[in-house]
């Protein structure tokens, strides 16, 4: 489903990317570990087109994603993107927040057809009794699985996932780690960045060890837990013990 093939990425003098290369098979959980600044989050927005690239190539499906010709609005429709942040808006309802997008894509209806879509996906993430209530008045926890919601409203073929539980307190990190293994568990493709790695070994189908703007490593999370072939990944996996 996603092909990235030695895409390169620069910010001025910096190399972010240094021909990044991986592919991610329809229903596969691919988890994309490394140190801070390894360059992580910036290839999950060139995944979906929110940064150029300087060379290479990503392939969503038949599209490539940074092709002249690629309405890039139309890909975001097919590939949800959840943020470390929520970014729900705080003027509007949960209902609202979610609907917004498939209304305004024409995929659904105002009215009866819109809040029984915010049902449907809310049901999904187990908060269906918080349609109408407003983001200040949910937690963390909460939030962010609306945020998830909001995605899955779209019927996404593929989901990014940036760090979502990093900004939460401990005690509601499991409820949205229990949603996406939810999703995995439903089959959905996803690429997420993420620190916590007792769901990297158990969620996972794919583990990708980024080092220095390259795959250093990477493999089914089994294998590559039990036997890091180089001293990068085994310094990595005993910094988070
Ligand atoms: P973390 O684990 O801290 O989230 P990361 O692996 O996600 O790190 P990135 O956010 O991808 O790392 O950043 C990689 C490098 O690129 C860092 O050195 C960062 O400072 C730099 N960088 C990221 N975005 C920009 C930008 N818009 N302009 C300039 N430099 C940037
Ligand atoms: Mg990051």
């Amino acid at each position: 489903l996603v092909e990235i093939n030695n895409v390169r990425k620069t910010f001025g003098e910096l190399e972010v990317l240094k021909g990044v290369t991986i592919e991610v098979e329809k229903g596969e959980i691919v988890t994309i570990i490394g140190r801070s600044g390894s360059g992580k989050s910036t290839l999950l927005r060139c995944i979906n087109g929110l940064e150029q690239i300087d060379s290479g190539e990503i392939r969503i499906g038949e599209q490539v994603v940074h092709a002249k010709s690629t309405d890039l609005r139309k890909l975001r429709q097919h590939v949800g993107i959840v943020f470390q942040q929520f970014n729900l808006f705080p003027h509007m309802s949960v209902e609202r927040n979610i609907t917004l997008a498939p209304i305004l894509a024409g995929r659904v209806q105002k009215g009866a057809a819109a809040r029984e879509l915010a049902l449907k996906v809310l049901t999904q993430v187990g908060l269906a009794e918080k349609i109408d209530a407003y983001p200040e008045q949910l937690s963390g926890g909460q939030q962010q699985r609306v945020a998830i919601a909001r995605c899955l409203a779209m019927s996404p073929d593929l989901m990014l996932f940036d760090e979502v539980t990093s900004a939460l307190d401990p005690e509601l990190v499991g409820e949205v780690l229990k949603v996406m293994e939810d999703l995995a568990r439903q089959g959905m493709t996803m690429i997420l960045v993420t620190h916590e790695m007792g769901f990297a070994r158990n969620v996972a189908s794919k583990i990708v060890f980024m080092h220095a703007g390259k795959v250093h490593e990477q493999g089914p999370p089994a294998e590559l837990f039990a036997n890091p072939a180089t001293p990068e990944l085994q310094n990595f996996i005993s910094s988070t013990r």
